[in-house]
């Protein structure tokens, strides 16, 4: 390890704060902005609109460190997924998603969670520690690399929205998550729409309050259970911001952004896959004027789990019922199944592995 300071996270102001210091004028700060965050440039010799003495002056002061892809893998529905290591020597898993057109890349957050979710792979594997902003930048750089899409303008790339929807709770590490969302949004780098970024959380009430004023992305909401009692069952965070806290926060949400709110609803078997439960569940958003979308997300089972998956049949018949309420309902499938990269099971495989 040396002393070098990583440029990737820093905030703008915190860069041009970084070459004021060594004296240079507020321009050279947004130049290199571009070279890191518009052209992904991960060495400072290629910033040619620099003098060769500041270049060097750089590199000798400075880091681009991205994580180091330490596996790389393709499922057959074409999802990748990387396990990444970052300069302390933890792992992540960073995981790309594609459509037809376009694609998303689910990011990770923190190193394991603490959010203990009974249904959830990570959940059982605690908290290690948070991801710097720089690491949840790089995880899209990293994946930005991989398919060179640095280059191509912003309609024909395939990379072109991001979900916090790997590993760790989001709203558990708020800081370092608005930083990064404001770095990936930024107009004069990788410039992503903030409409295009959707953020998913088990529910951390005052945060959710917060999300709108200072990001403005997409929320998404890990509801799982379509009553209080069902829900504190399988996430303890609802004993602590219980259901009606966290509807009372999704209309308030609802209400500064507009739009609707996504909420994800794992199917388990016998649990919460009922037509009692939707109907339950579609009562709830009434009764909070919600606009809500859900995405019924089949459970993906892992071993020690309490839980099983609902039957196909049961899924639909969920979907038919709250559509019958007018919400929209569908079933989200599994992808990249045959290399775990599906919900809820990043990082188990070398969990094991290592433990084996
Ligand atoms: N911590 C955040 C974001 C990461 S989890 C959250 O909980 O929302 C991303 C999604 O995967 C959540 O909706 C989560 O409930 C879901 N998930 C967790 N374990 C799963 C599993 N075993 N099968 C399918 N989805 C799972
Ligand atoms: Fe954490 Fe989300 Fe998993 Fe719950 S579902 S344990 S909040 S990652």
């Amino acid at each position: 390890m040396n002393n070098k300071t990583d440029l990737i996270g820093l905030s703008k102001e915190e860069l041009a704060a970084c070459l004021k210091e060594m004296g240079e004028p507020a321009f050279r700060a947004k130049q290199i902005w571009q070279w890191i965050y518009f052209y992904g440039k991960t060495d400072f010799a290629e910033m040619t609109n620099l003098s060769k003495d500041l270049r060097q002056k750089l590199a000798d002061n400075f880091t681009l460190n991205r994580p180091k892809i330490v596996t790389e893998q393709l499922s057959s529905d074409k999802t990748r997924k990387w396990l990444l290591e970052f300069a302390d020597g933890q792992k992540i898993e960073t995981v790309y998603i594609p459509e037809s057109d376009r694609g998303a890349v689910c990011i990770s957050t923190q190193i394991g969670c603490a959010m203990g979710c009974k249904f959830c792979h990570t959940g059982s594997q605690k908290l290690t520690r948070n991801l710097s902003a720089g690491e949840i930048v790089s995880q899209f750089m990293v994946a930005r690399d991989v398919y060179n899409e640095w280059h191509l303008d912003g309609e024909k790339r395939m990379l072109s929205n991001i979900v916090l929807m790997g590993m760790g709770e989001p709203l558990q590490n708020y800081e370092n998550v608005v930083k990064a969302v404001k770095i990936l949004t930024d107009g004069e780098g990788i410039a992503l729409s903030k409409r295009r970024i959707t953020l998913s959380t088990s529910g951390i009430v005052p945060f959710i309050k917060n999300i709108d004023k200072d990001i403005g992305v997409k929320l998404a909401v890990s509801l799982h259970a379509s009553n209080n009692e069902l829900r504190s069952q399988i996430m303890p965070i609802n004993k602590k911001y219980p259901l009606p806290e966290l509807m009372q926060a999704c209309r308030d949400y609802q209400d500064n952004h507009g739009g609707y709110i996504t909420f994800e609803y794992l199917m388990l078997k016998d649990f919460n896959d009922t037509p009692a439960h939707a109907v339950e569940l579609a009562a709830l958003m009434k009764k909070y004027q919600i606009n809500a979308k859900f995405n019924l997300i089949a459970f993906n089972p892992w071993p020690g789990c309490d839980y099983e998956p609902s039957s196909n049949n049961r899924i639909h018949a969920f979907s038919q019922k709250l559509q019958d309420f007018g919400y929209a309902a569908p079933i989200r499938t599994a992808r990249g199944q045959d290399i775990l990269a599906a919900c809820g099971q990043l990082k188990s495989k070398k969990e094991s592995e290592n433990k084996s």
